[in-house]
């Protein structure tokens, strides 16, 4: 019996470029850009690296303010170290995410670990952004930490791996609670390798190549390219020939918001009086502070 898969269209294909941030740090961006704000409700995606640090060369983002939205981070290679105004300490290895719901406001530092900032070694990992809706921009500052075995892993025919970290793609359920439907999977295709991903109607669908090449609906994409698909209807298939090099791709899939959009810097809200209202916030104190390290921790 055969069975015939309508592909979702692909409505564009955007080449990330290599960049520094402040401080000197890497990443590849395949938006925001000129051409390319946001692909609704999806705010930014960072590629962090890769990048080989020497011994005391790593670098982070020292504490910063966000509001309005998620940000999400998760490392393939190296380790970050998380600190927040809730008190919230963690370190994110390779493999684990961390969800960051910032809401009404959260302060936050991302550093290399002391470990890594000694040592030296590979980073590599992916920051989103993902929008919340008006009703939940202001909801308490929360974030759900997951390591590498708790992501839903399907081993491929081929011998690749699929890891879905939220929603379901090919029948398999991610373990993140999101506000809105959202679903953000990794597949690792070797030689022979398909992965079909039956995204809702009308919902964003975007599948990033971050190693190799692919066939992303039919259309050709090679690391460093973002393959956006029409808000319309059919399924994702991302593949590579058998006689190809294999491939790394995320696929991220979510429910527009459509609502008015106001970014400035870490503060993503509705309306430009809300972004003033954030700054004076921030301005104010009133987004709290990080604790001191070892605070109300006794040590030996
Ligand atoms: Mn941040």
């Amino acid at each position: 019996m055969t069975t015939t898969t309508t592909l979702r269209p692909v409505d564009r294909v955007v080449t990330a470029h290599r960049q520094e941030e402040g401080g000197g740090f890497v990443v590849r961006r395949p938006f925001p850009t000129a051409g390319a704000d946001h692909f609704d409700p999806f705010l930014l995606l960072d590629e962090l690296g890769p990048v080989e640090y020497g011994p005391g060369e790593a670098i982070g983002a020292p504490q910063h303010p966000h509001r309005g939205f998620e940000t999400v981070t998760y490392m393939l290679h190296g380790a970050m170290e998380h600190r927040d105004s809730t008190g919230g300490v963690g370190v994110i290895r390779p493999g684990a995410v961390q969800w960051m719901t910032a809401g009404s406001g959260i302060i936050h530092s991302e550093m290399p670990t002391d470990d890594m900032t000694r040592r030296g070694g590979l980073n590599h990992g992916f920051q989103i952004w993902v929008n919340l809706p008006a009703a939940d921009k202001m909801t308490a500052p929360r974030y759900q930490g997951f390591e590498a075995e708790e992501f839903t892993r399907v081993a491929l025919p081929g011998g690749g791996m699929l890891r879905v970290l939220a929603g379901t793609i090919a029948g398999h359920a991610g373990p993140v609670e999101t506000s809105i439907p959202i679903t953000y999977g990794h597949a690792t295709l070797a030689p022979g390798d398909a992965v079909e991903w039956e995204v809702a109607d009308g919902e964003t669908a975007l599948a990033h190549v971050f190693d190799g090449a692919a066939d992303v609906s039919g259309t050709s994409a090679r690391s460093g390219q973002l393959v956006v698909h029409e808000r319309s209807s059919g399924v994702v298939r991302v593949s590579v020939p058998a006689d190809g090099e294999g491939a790394e791709i995320l696929l991220l899939g979510g429910r527009p918001i459509d609502e008015p959009i106001a970014r400035h810097g870490p503060f993503v809200m509705n309306t430009r009086e809300e972004i003033v209202q954030a700054v004076d916030d921030f301005n104010a104190g009133r987004l709290g502070s990080i604790p001191a390290v070892g605070s109300g921790v006794s040590r030996p």
